[in-house]
């Protein structure tokens, strides 16, 4: 990192390079890329700070494994998680399914180690859930997305293993009342609530119809699904009867028109499997656009409602496909062509900023997953205010005054 400071080469750190936004690839010449892999040591794990000390490069299915043959968990889940790094995910403040009941990545770590861009190196690994001195740099390093420092070293929160977990899939009759049904849900289920994902049926039809391997468990279909876990480290406790009652009450308020508990581990997984194919399906439909956004969970029904008819307005007979993590707001709003056409007429770019300004004025984030990368620069300088964005480059430009790591990203 010095030598390049030195030098003015621009540093591009990789992880497992699995963001989807363009982030981890050189954009200019003259620049390094710094793979991460190799540090992929798990230094420590401590069952009475509950804390892992671990290399930027441990690929994220690697620490569940470690943590838990300790009976502990690290409850970050995504769909990258084979082949994400810690450092990547650090960088670009990843979420996945469990965060709102566990936090994000910037909520799971707890200490740093950053080389900054002149060669100088920040060691904040510490492990401390309380560290009120002063700013809290680690949550900044969280989600810079390599354009501050390169991390080097992570303490990640630990929490008790679970042991037992119950899985339910939940057809409702419409969107809005999915809304209804999440916050009775979580009033049930309380702090046993981990996991509450949705699904449009649209959604669900391209998956079953492209990924023949998945197998549709209630007698018919629904509008829209709900798919809940609750888990507990708690030995004996019943989690049916918590979701027995829970269901009552979706029932009874007309908040629900079938459920299915799964009665075995396989049956779980293979309800899983339905709302973790989803992206498959669409993908092997042909070319879509992605948008991965969120708006404050009382306003997911009132956003799609608006944007749908907007967005057909610009190319009629797009599909679009909706679903997502119903506890935390974050959308994924994707589109494929109208039947019969393999792309979407030159309307690529309209439909995506017709998508992203919608989400701002639902005061939403038009990048909730994956960072900003490259891709959504130019749609952060149409869309931020000027002091947000101001901050930003400020932040930056203090930390990074030569423009050499990551250039390009972010800001
Ligand atoms: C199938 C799939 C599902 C996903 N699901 C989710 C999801 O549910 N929720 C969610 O939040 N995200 C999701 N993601 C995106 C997820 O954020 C990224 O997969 C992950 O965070 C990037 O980690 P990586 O190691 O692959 O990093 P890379 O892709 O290699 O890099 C990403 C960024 O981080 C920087 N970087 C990498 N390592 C370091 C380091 N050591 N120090 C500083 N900067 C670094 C890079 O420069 C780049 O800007 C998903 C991605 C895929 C492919």
């Amino acid at each position: 990192m010095r030598l390049c400071h030195q030098n003015g080469v621009a540093v591009v750190a990789q992880g497992g390079n699995t963001g989807l936004v363009g982030g981890s690839v050189a954009a200019r010449e003259n620049t390094v890329i710094l793979s991460l892999s190799r540090m992929n040591q798990i230094e420590s794990i401590d069952p009475i700070d509950f804390t892992a000390t671990v290399g930027p490069g441990v690929v994220l299915a690697q620490l569940h494994e470690a943590v838990a043959a300790e009976d502990l968990h690290f409850p970050l889940h995504l769909g990258s998680e084979g082949s994400a790094q810690i450092g990547g995910l650090i960088a670009c403040n990843a979420g996945g399914s469990h965060a709102f009941r566990f936090g994000m990545m910037q909520d799971l770590v707890l200490g740093l180690e950053v080389v900054l861009p002149d060669g100088r190196i920040w060691n904040g690994a510490r492990r401390l859930i309380k560290d009120n001195a002063g700013f809290q740099l680690r949550k900044l390093f969280a989600g810079s997305e390599g354009r501050l420092g390169v991390v080097t070293k992570a303490v990640l929160r630990l929490f008790p293993a679970a042991r037992d977990r119950a899985t339910a899939l939940i057809a409702v009759p419409d969107r809005h009342r999915a809304l209804a049904l999440a916050s009775s849900l979580r009033a049930d289920a309380g702090e046993f609530l981990t996991g509450l994902e949705f699904f449009e049926d649209p959604t669900l039809d391209l998956a079953l119809r492209n990924v023949p391997s998945l197998k549709w468990p209630l007698q018919g279909r629904s509008p829209f699904y709900v798919l809940a876990e609750v888990a507990t480290s708690i030995p004996g406790l019943r989690l049916e009867d918590i979701f027995e009652r829970a269901l009552e009450h979706l029932f009874e308020n007309d908040l629900a028109e079938d459920a299915v508990i799964a009665s075995s581990e396989a049956q779980r997984l293979a309800l899983w499997a339905i709302r973790e194919e989803l992206p498959e399906g669409a993908r092997l439909e042909g070319r879509q656009i992605k948008h991965d956004i969120a708006v404050p969970v009382s306003q997911i029904a009132a956003f799609v409602d608006r944007c749908s008819p907007l967005v057909e307005r610009i190319l009629p007979g797009v599909r679009i496909w909706v679903f997502g993590h119903l506890a935390d707001g974050n959308i994924h709003y994707n589109l494929s062509p109208p039947v019969g056409q393999n792309d979407f007429a030159g309307r690529d770019t309209d439909l995506s900023d017709c998508i992203y300004r919608t989400v701002v004025e639902f005061s939403g984030s038009f990048a909730a997953e994956h960072g900003m990368g490259r891709t959504k620069v130019a749609i952060a300088d149409m869309l931020r205010s000027p002091v947000e964005r101001d901050v930003m480059r400020r932040l930056h430009r203090a930390i990074d005054p030569d423009d050499i790591m990551n250039p390009g990203v972010v800001v």
